[in-house]
C-alpha cells in the first residue's frame, strides 16, 4: 500500500467494526470488553447486576472513544499531515479546532522560573484559540516563548497579538530569519526528474526542501575552502537545517555563526551557509 495514512486507516476500520461486533476470531484472542476489563468488571457469578451495570458503561465509553483513538493514531502514522487541527489535552477535556476555521491570538504573557538552577525565568505564552464553528468552544494554550517560533511555522493561520506582547526568542530563532535570508541569495536545486520529496526528517510536517551542494570555492577565495560535497538526497527542511546550523555554533559567540561551518546531519560532511540550496 502506498500511503502509511491510507493502510492504518483501513486497519482501523477493519478492528473497529471487529471490536464492535466481536466476530468468534476475536472472542476466541480474547479481544473484547469483558477479557480487556475483567479485573475491574468483577464477577458475573458474584454480582450479576453490578457486573453488567459496569460492562455496558464500559462498552459505551471504549466505542464512543474509538475516533479518538483513530485520530491519536492518524497523528503517529502521518505526523506530516498534522491533520489540519489544533489541539489541548487537558485531564478532563480534548480541545480540537480546524486549523482554517481559527483565530489564535497572544493573550498573556507571564515569567516563571522552570528550574532553580535556570539562569533566568521563562517566558510562558498564553494563546487563546477561537473557531468560526460554533460548536468550537474558544481554548487557550499554553507554550514557552522558545516553542513560539516553530507553533508559527506549522500553523496554517496568522497568529495576533492582541496584548502588544513582546515574545522572548531564543537566538537561535532570531538567527533563523537570517539564515533563511542568505540562503535565498543562493543558488537554486532542481530536483532530477523522477526523484520523489519526502517529507522533512527532522520534524515531519514539511516536505525537505534543500540540498547541500559545495558551492562556496567558487568565491574566489585563494585558499581551498573546508567544505566538503554531501551527497546526501534532500531530507530536511530549511528551519530544521537551519536550528541544526545554530545548534552546531559557539553558543556564546552568535556574531560568528554566519560565517561558520557545521556537519551535514546526515552524512558529516563539512558545509557552509553558502552550500545551502533550495530547492525549485
Ligand atoms: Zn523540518
Ligand atoms: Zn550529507
Ligand atoms: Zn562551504
Amino acid at each position: 500500500m502506498e500511503s502509511p495514512e491510507l493502510s492504518f486507516t483501513l486497519a482501523y476500520i477493519v478492528f473497529s467494526i471487529c471490536f464492535v461486533f466481536t466476530p468468534n476470531e476475536f472472542r476466541s484472542a480474547g479481544i473484547t470488553i469483558q477479557n480487556v476489563f475483567w479485573s475491574w468488571l468483577g464477577s458475573e457469578d458474584v454480582g450479576f447486576i453490578q457486573y453488567h451495570v459496569r460492562r455496558s458503561s464500559v462498552t459505551i465509553l471504549v466505542h464512543s472513544a474509538l475516533p479518538l483513538g483513530y485520530y491519536v493514531g492518524m497523528c503517529i502514522t502521518a505526523p506530516e499531515k498534522n491533520l489540519g487541527y489544533i489541539h489541548q489535552v487537558t485531564t478532563y477535556h480534548v480541545h480540537m479546532a480546524l486549523q482554517r476555521d481559527c483565530h489564535v491570538t497572544v493573550t498573556q504573557s507571564r515569567q516563571q522560573q522552570l528550574s532553580p538552577d535556570s539562569a533566568s525565568p521563562a517566558q510562558i505564552l498564553t494563546l487563546r484559540v477561537d473557531s468560526i464553528n460554533p460548536a468550537v468552544t474558544p481554548f487557550d494554550i499554553r507554550l514557552n516563548s522558545t516553542e513560539y517560533a516553530e507553533l508559527r511555522e506549522k500553523l496554517h493561520a496568522p497568529i495576533r497579538n492582541s496584548a502588544n506582547v513582546v515574545i522572548h526568542q531564543t537566538i537561535s530563532e532570531l538567527f533563523l530569519d537570517t539564515f533563511r535570508a542568505q540562503v535565498d541569495l543562493n543558488q537554486r536545486y532542481t530536483l532530477p526528474t523522477g526523484q520523489e520529496l519526502e517529507p522533512c526528517i527532522g520534524c515531519m510536517q514539511v516536505q525537505a526542501s534543500t540540498k547541500l551542494m559545495r558551492l562556496c570555492h567558487a568565491e574566489g577565495a585563494d585558499n581551498e575552502s573546508e567544505c566538503q560535497q554531501c551527497w546526501c538526497r534532500p531530507m530536511w527542511c530549511l528551519s530544521c537545517l537551519g536550528r541544526w546550523f545554530a545548534s552546531r555554533q559557539d553558543q556564546q559567540r552568535p556574531e560568528t555563526w554566519l560565517s561558520s561551518r557545521a556537519p551535514c546531519p546526515t552524512c558529516r560532511a563539512t558545509f557552509c551557509i553558502l552550500d545551502v540550496c533550495v530547492l525549485h
